[in-house]
């Protein structure tokens, strides 16, 4: 069994990006409750993930943590997140931050970029690791599991919940 120390160290991307989305579907998913297979929009994300970048070499899992969508080699290893539009940017943001930190901090990856890719919108965000923000993400990895090792999160209504895999569970 991990210790409390190494928790933070087993904290997966999805995990990330649903802390920032809603701490309820945070711990349905972080307690295996995973309806996500059934919702409409991930498989929608999936096909204009696989339409927009035949060529690329794409889903690289790490430590069965972090799913990279695609990466390129080049003078720095670039690692790609597919995303179908930008509302939520910041889970986006923070999912790929996780990536850099773990392949970084963890892995010891040097070199390495992020780029959240839009196709729909045909727009890119890129993001540097510098080591700036290594202590932020350490303390996010924290509260992360704090948070799925405590008591489920009181569901509160927002307009996400309209497409949440996990509505009924919530709301019905
Ligand atoms: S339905 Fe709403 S409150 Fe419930 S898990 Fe989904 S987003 Fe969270």
């Amino acid at each position: 069994m991990l210790s409390n120390t190494e928790k933070h160290l087993r904290i997966m991307g999805t995990q990330i990006n649903y802390y920032f989305i809603c701490k309820t579907k945070l711990w349905f998913f972080s307690h295996h409750i995973k309806m996500e297979q059934e919702s409409d929009l991930v498989s929608m994300g999936k096909k204009l993930h696989q339409g927009s970048y035949q060529k690329e070499k794409r889903d690289y899992t790490i430590d069965n943590l972090i799913s990279i969508d695609f990466i390129k080699k080049g003078d720095k290893l670039e690692v790609h997140e597919v995303k179908k539009s930008k509302k939520m940017e910041k889970a986006h943001e923070y999912q790929l931050l996780y990536y850099l930190y773990y392949l970084n901090v963890v892995k010891g990856v040097e070199n390495v970029i992020g780029m959240i890719d839009y196709p729909k919108m045909r727009k890119k965000l890129t993001l540097e690791w510098d080591g700036s923000r290594e202590g932020e993400l350490k303390e996010l990895t924290e509260k992360v599991a704090v948070l799925i090792d405590g008591e489920m999160s009181k569901p509160v209504k927002t307009p996400t919940c309209r497409k949440c895999a996990y509505y009924e569970l919530c709301w019905v």
